[in-house]
């Protein structure tokens, strides 16, 4: 082995690479191995709370066949179940198709494996060619509203009414339950949008002018259309106006890009006022007449009209409107990068670099830094002095994925075997060895990293430097050549010291009436008897190690014994929920292939036993209790697996209220609807993470169940929440198996403690996520899946030297699915800067938003929702007012300057400010708001891009026997033609929306009817025809459901039909019917805003 080699393309590590495996059969790849002895391992929390075990009584036995438990007054509150969302009696179209609110792929969207990148041509939006420019400069001309100023109209007849129309529209839904959402009686808000005034919030140091919002001179009208009851005169909703353009600068280029933003006043811009005749363009003298839009603009810039000097006073000008094509366009830097980046690996060996998108397929070959899937940072460039940081208000964060699956080109992480000495540490701050440490002394010390301290090297890790310093096996050893390893755990990295038993998976089945009279029993009863064969294997096992066990409830709790000498299941009630305990041991958690005949008769009998119940009530902490106690009696970790409908309002620990209550919205007490309603579930999480008992919780709500509630266990035990409002077998089986099926055969770590180390200057002060944390540095995770994210935010408490940059070392302790104990390390190193404008060129907006919208929901907890909104709109124009100050070059205070890679933080921004649950619309329930709240929390960074803003693919448009993805196209109902057809998707919904015009010829051959108004409006399901359209568009379908990891349910949109209003919720660039900007006006207000900073 040539131990010089500079750069070995993959190092020989002597140990067989470990195949990643596909995803249905779910292992870690390493091998099994021995372990011993000691290390200390500082992050790890010793010994777990105790447990006080209560002591059996109340235990009743009873045969297995010994019926239905006692029916108790039946409440049905399902009569109406099915179409509960919209008021009875109102369920215009057809079957309830719900789409439910999912999560997204665990990683990049692989989509075909290996496939070379989907490039797709550059898109239809006249964007213009990837500005070559480091920078790119919008110029809004002053945004100023004339008293004239029209309220935007909305765009042919779809209309965005005003927010006033939103009472009589939410009532007219059909059951699309987009949302399942139900009834709720009170009048919509109407109010929420006024958040755009500019209102500091006091947590983020706002500027003071800030706070003050200059109305226009003319004290316009309020924009009703805009955002309902906005601010008075306020510039924002009104006639934007603006000019924007792109500046050519060389790419690379340091500061002064600014400079080339001046340059000679190209055509005129396009501005055309198509839709939207009310704004106005306010003349600087360099406009040149309305046009339409501009198809491409050439590289050497064009349009950049050179504004006078200043804002100048407002004054009211012709209509006029901001050109969308001319401002920065999602699909244009999308399809630049995936043309840029797509076609070569990313090599990690350079400290600091900015990787592709996420959005960009692309293979990653680990050089000495974590991949991209791993963590992805909002800078790869840090400033060198908070003072820097403060300055540009650019959140320094890292959103990491440990756990992440890997497309199958890429090696999961090498284990290494260090034996009974254990991983090698910094004796003082225990970071683990990695390829940064510094040995010296010819080999006899290292010099910690993150730290400084000189640490010995053991006898046995010893080697020999070559002439450059590095060791000699440097390239044979993971630790110290690759940014993603695993270790061996030994002994002390265990519970009491005892090396960990295989997991168990514990199916917890409500029987109450709900439950059966849905036929959901009946049907998970049925698919876990094929499912239990595809729990999740390590490397090569022939079968799982996991154990299995059984228990059904509702205001009671029924366990069984399926033990494999037994002919038939038994079950034992505990009747005494108040004290839970588990009646049996032996036989409660079983090998699946023991006891498969004992299994398969108990899933068998369930839906038989509870056939005729009338109980409807039903416990919920009880049950949570009753599978932790059972995994600490069987002293392992694992997981539970419930499935349950209603609010447990039986009487219980944990017995829950409806207090759900519309009229909070948009006061300062609607923080309460997303906390919980008792800490008597955060007292159960806490014994559950200290138990390793992960909770997965499936909800089948009729109507409110407080998810807020309820799902405080699955987020912080770092489980996940699946949610089908109104569920109907029919409607929701493929749904709900689906995810089912993926969410059991997931690899799981279980029992974890993260912890993210940093070099001096730097460290973690913030994290957000589905976990536990009971001091401030150690993340506890009950369980980690592959598609959880833990978003760390960093501060600085010492200076950061540019030379020695920046690193960060994350270490997850965890028990793997066969029960090994190991340690996963991904190491990255980062640039530091004393230039503001390296921070602005390394950063990655898809990222920014992550944490923002994390940082956001998290704030809803606290504090009003507007401030919330008012918070991220100031740092955002605190962000990019720092640019234009400091990194432009002088210009007019007209021009809107935006960096490079930022431009598209203002229309990323508002998708967030606009989501549902900063601005909800009518029909977007509390528990809706709850749940995608705690989804986001742990979204990776390509879930939440598409999740703020969807994809729409138009399917008509490119060849029909073309086999890659179409085009994207924005996402405004500009951008939809009635003679087309297009996809709709964010990662939780799917939509196929039909236009009006559409051919004929295309409506038969994909929906089998003959002309459009024959179509089935919300239909979920299409045809399987015989020709290429059908099985394009089917396949395609498929396609998109295989990247996302929540599978996501078709709606099928007629255009101009009620179905249609759904839809229109995701064309996130338009105004929005709760009261959203649009993203011109908000382009515009954001100017205003930046403006406002810098004057
Ligand atoms: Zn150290």
């Amino acid at each position: 082995m040539n131990v010089n080699q500079s750069v070995p393309p993959v190092p020989p590590f002597g140990q067989p690479q470990p195949v990643y495996p596909a995803y249905h059969q779910s292992s870690y790849g390493g091998q099994p191995g021995s372990t011993a002895p000691p290390t200390p391992y500082g992050a790890y929390n010793g010994p777990v709370p105790g447990y006080q075990q209560a002591p059996p009584q109340g235990v009743s036995r009873a045969p297995t066949s010994s019926g239905a438990p006692p029916a108790s007054t039946a409440q049905a509150p399902c009569g109406q179940a099915a179409y509960g969302q919209f008021g009875q009696g109102d369920v215009q179209n057809g079957p309830s198709s719900t789409v439910q609110m999912q999560r997204l792929p665990g990683s990049q969207p692989f989509g075909s494996p290996l496939a070379p990148v989907v490039s797709q041509p550059a898109v239809l939006q006249p964007y213009g060619s990837p500005p070559t420019s480091a920078q790119v400069t919008t110029q809004l001309a002053g945004m100023q509203i004339s008293g004239a100023v029209a309220p935007a109209p909305p765009s042919s007849g779809l209309s965005y009414g005003p927010p006033t129309s939103l009472a009589s529209a939410s009532g007219s839904f059909p059951n699309s339950g987009l949302y399942g959402s139900y009834p709720q009686g009170q009048a919509p808000p109407v109010g929420q949008a006024q958040g755009y005034l500019g209102v500091q919030t006091p947590q983020r140091s706002a500027p003071s002018q800030a706070s003050s919002f200059t109305p226009p001179a003319s004290g316009g009208p309020r924009m009703p259309s805009m955002t309902g009851p906005l601010l008075p005169g306020q510039g924002f909703g009104g006639p934007s106006v603006s000019q924007p353009n792109h500046v050519s600068s060389p790419p690379p280029q340091a500061l002064p890009p600014g400079t080339q933003m001046t340059g000679p006043p190209g055509p005129p811009p396009p501005m055309h006022s198509p839709q939207q005749p009310g704004y106005q363009l306010q003349q600087n003298g360099s406009f040149g007449p309305a046009r339409g839009p501009q198809p491409n603009y050439g590289s050497p810039y064009p349009g950049v009209p050179t504004f006078g000097s200043q804002p100048g006073p407002p004054q009211p000008l012709p209509p006029k409107r901001l050109d969308p094509d001319a401002i920065p366009s999602p699909i244009q830097v999308i399809e630049d990068d995936r043309n840029n980046r797509g076609t070569e690996p990313f090599v990690t060996g350079v400290r600091g670099q900015v990787p592709p998108l996420v959005t960009t397929n692309f293979l990653v070959k680990d050089q000495g830094n974590a991949s991209p899937r791993y963590i992805r940072c909002t800078s790869y460039n840090i400033p060198c002095t908070s003072d820097m940081a403060k300055q540009a208000q650019v959140p320094l964060a890292a959103v990491i994925k440990p756990l992440a699956r890997l497309p199958p080109e890429e090696a999961s992480p090498y284990v290494v075997d260090h034996g009974e000495s254990g991983p090698l540490r910094c004796n003082r701050c225990k970071a683990y060895m990695c390829p940064f440490m510094q040995f010296i002394e010819g080999g006899r010390r290292f010099q910690c990293c993150f730290c400084s301290c000189i640490n010995d090297v053991p006898p046995q890790y010893f080697q020999h430097l070559d002439h450059t310093g590095k060791r000699v096996d440097a390239y044979d050893r993971p630790e110290l050549s690759l940014g993603s390893y695993e270790f061996l755990a030994t002994v002390d990295y265990c519970k009491n010291n005892k090396f960990p038993s295989p997991p168990a998976f514990i199916f917890m089945i409500d029987v109450s009436y709900n439950a059966i009279r849905t036929g959901l029993v009946r049907l998970l009863c049925e698919e876990l008897k094929s499912l239990l064969d595809f729990l999740p294997r390590e490397g090569g096992a022939e079968e799982s190690a996991i154990r299995v066990g059984f228990v059904t409830y509702n205001k009671v709790l029924h366990f069984y014994n399926v033990k494999s000498s037994l002919a038939q299941p038994q079950m034992m009630v505990v009747s005494d929920v108040a004290d839970m305990f588990v009646p049996l041991l032996d036989g409660f958690l079983v090998n699946v292939n023991e006891s498969r005949a004992v299994i398969t008769s108990l899933l068998d009998q369930i839906p038989e036993m509870f056939a005729d119940t009338r109980e409807t009530e039903t416990v919920f902490a009880p049950v949570i209790q009753a599978g932790m106690e059972a995994l600490k009696a069987a002293e392992c970790a694992g997981k539970l697996f419930l499935f349950h409908t209603s609010l447990p309002i039986a009487e219980a620990p944990g017995k829950l209220k409806n207090r759900d209550d519309r009229k909070l919205i948009n006061t300062d007490k609607e923080k309460t609807l997303f906390q919980p309603q008792t800490g008597a579930y955060q007292t159960l999480a806490k014994e559950c993470v200290a138990q390793g008992c992960c909770v997965d919780l499936f909800l089948f709500p009729n109507q409110y169940v407080d998810v807020a509630t309820l799902s405080v266990v699955p987020q912080l035990t770092g489980g996940s929440v699946y949610k089908y409002a109104c569920f109907q077998v029919e409607n929701d089986q493929e749904r709900f198996l689906s995810d089912l099926r993926r969410d059991v055969q997931k690899v799981v770590g279980f029992d974890a403690v993260m912890r993210v180390r940093t070099s001096t200057g730097i460290r973690a002060v913030d994290f957000f996520g589905a976990f536990y944390m009971s001091n401030t540095t150690d993340v506890e995770l009950a369980g980690l899946d592959g598609d959880k994210t833990v978003t760390v935010e960093f501060k600085h408490d010492d200076r950061l030297n540019e030379e020695s940059g920046a690193l960060l070392q994350c270490a997850l302790l965890y028990t793997s699915c066969a029960g090994q104990r190991r340690l996963r390390i991904h190491n990255l190193a980062l640039n530091c800067c004393t230039q503001l404008a390296d921070l602005y060129r390394n950063c990655e907006t898809d990222t920014l938003i992550n944490y923002m919208a994390k940082f956001a929901y998290r704030g809803v907890l606290n504090s009003p929702v507007k401030a919330v909104r008012d918070t991220l709109i100031t740092q955002c124009a605190q962000i990019l007012a720092c640019y234009r100050k400091n990194c432009a070059s002088p210009s007019s205070a007209g021009q809107l300057i935006l960096p490079e890679c930022m431009k598209l933080l203002p229309v990323y921004l508002n998708c967030v400010l606009k989501s549902d649950v900063l601005q909800p619309g009518a029909e977007v329930t509390t528990d809706d708001r709850a749940y995608v709240r705690q989804l986001v929390t742990s979204m990776d960074v390509a879930e939440t891009n598409v999740f703020f803003y969807p994809r729409l693919l138009p399917l008509t448009k490119s060849p029909i026997e073309s086999t890659t993805e179409p085009p994207a196209v924005r996402a405004s109902e500009e951008r939809l033609s009635n003679g087309d057809i297009y996809l709709l998707e964010n990662g939780l919904n799917l939509f196929l929306w039909v236009g009006a015009s559409v051919q004929q010829g295309v409506v038969q051959s994909l929906f089998s009817v003959s002309s459009f108004s024959q179509i089935i409006s919300g239909l979920s399901v299409l045809p399987v025809l015989d020709n290429p359209l059908s099985k394009k568009v089917r396949g395609l379908i498929d396609s998109l459901r295989a990247q996302r990891s929540r599978y996501m349910k078709l709606i099928v949109v007629k255009q101009e039909d009620k179905l249609e209003m759904l839809f229109k919720h995701f064309l996130v660039e338009d105004k929005s019917l709760s009261g959203g900007a649009s993203y011109v006006d908000f382009l515009c207000h954001m100017h205003k805003e930046i403006r406002q900073l810098l004057s």
